[in-house]
């Protein structure tokens, strides 16, 4: 990772810089943050000569190898002072809570619009909702584009940013002209590496988010913050892990969840962490104590399906959605968790 003197390198400078490192056969993936631009190198870095030749451009501070598999989603990485916001929430100073439909029903505008509305007066501080769904069964309501429009109308009328999936280019694109505030990657495209690649650089330099869930094939933690890295390593560095259970499932739960490796992501990376204990558990009457469960162990915020009415709701909601009535009071205690579990978190967790 180079890092420059100046908060950014102006063009003449950045076209010497590539000039460089292309001969050694490297490429230069800006990241650019807040504060500063930080520059990383693509490809193998570990030529004496290039990192000399670098370090002796009158303009660059220094060279920072981290070395670690993801360097740049790495807590040593210079992008750990990036900050990542939820709304008006700065992840990390306070916590955040994500809720709203598993589906946007575009077929029943009204529900998605009073839904907003409440969670709005519960303090929520960005809606989520699918468009377009991965369903298991390929005659299962797959989503409808027209959902957008509707998602778009709930953050007009609330203020609220929105939250949703996308599963290829197409989407991505359609939901980055649009000016979606976050896109989610789900469990089943956590591991379409292309797909990663893609949104990285389509989301690059537009202040969108990255909701990167947790595959439910994921194996060791690192394999999760690689993913990550895809999407940081194609310039946007506003990612967020979220946990969500993986399988084989407990009999019982929809998955195994698996809030409790927040920990272990924080140890090794600076990426904010907002659990999905709806997933995971996969019934509502558990997903209280799961969210509770998630910020005791250090999650930045939690993202639950939410509906007014969950037995009108599509896809999970029926059996997984709790109402803006029961969450209302369930932010009240996570705050105080939030608060309370601080004293038992690691240092700089
Ligand atoms: C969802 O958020 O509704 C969803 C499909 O999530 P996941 O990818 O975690 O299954
Ligand atoms: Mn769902």
């Amino acid at each position: 990772m180079i890092i420059p003197l100046p908060h950014r390198l102006n063009k003449k400078q950045y076209k010497e810089l590539v000039a460089v490192v292309n001969e050694f056969n490297i490429k230069i993936q800006p990241i650019v943050g807040a504060e500063r631009t930080i520059y990383a190198m693509i490809g193998d870095e570990s030529d004496p000569r290039l990192i000399k030749r670098v370090e002796g451009l009158p303009y660059i501070d220094r060279i920072d190898r981290v070395q670690v598999p993801f360097k740049l989603m790495s807590k040593k990485s210079n992008l750990a002072k990036n900050q990542i916001k939820v709304g008006r929430k700065v992840l990390g100073q306070s916590l955040a809570i994500i809720a709203g439909p598993c589906a946007v029903d575009h077929k029943n505008k009204n529900l998605m619009l009073e839904t907003a509305h409440a969670l709005k007066e519960i303090g929520v501080d960005m809606l989520r909702g699918g468009v377009w769904k991965p369903r298991t069964s390929p005659y299962s309501f797959q989503g409808d584009e027209k959902s957008l429009e509707i998602l778009l109308e709930a953050r007009s009328q609330t203020g609220l940013p929105i939250n949703t999936e996308i599963m290829d280019e197409e989407q991505a694109r359609i939901c980055v002209d649009a000016g979606v505030d976050s896109f989610q990657v789900g469990a089943r495209n956590a591991l379409n590496y292309r797909l990663l690649q893609q949104l990285g650089e389509m989301t690059a330099n537009k202040n969108m988010n990255v909701l990167l869930k947790r595959s439910m094939h994921m194996g060791p933690v690192n394999e999760f913050i690689l993913a990550a890295e895809y999407i940081a390593a194609n310039g946007n560095p506003n990612i967020i892990l979220c946990p969500r259970g993986t399988m084989p499932a407990i009999q019982g739960f929809r998955n195994s969840p698996d809030e409790s490796i927040t920990v272990l992501l924080k140890e090794r990376t600076w990426a904010p962490v907002i659990v999905d204990p709806s997933h995971s558990v996969g019934k509502s009457v558990y997903v209280p104590n799961a969210c509770l469960a998630a910020i005791g162990y250090g999650a930045d915020g939690i993202v639950v399906e939410c509906n007014l009415n969950p037995g009108k709701g599509l896809g999970d909601d029926p059996k997984q959605a709790i109402t803006p009535d029961t969450l209302a009071p369930l932010i009240k205690d996570c705050r105080a968790m939030y608060q309370r579990s601080k004293k038992y978190l690691p240092q700089g967790s």
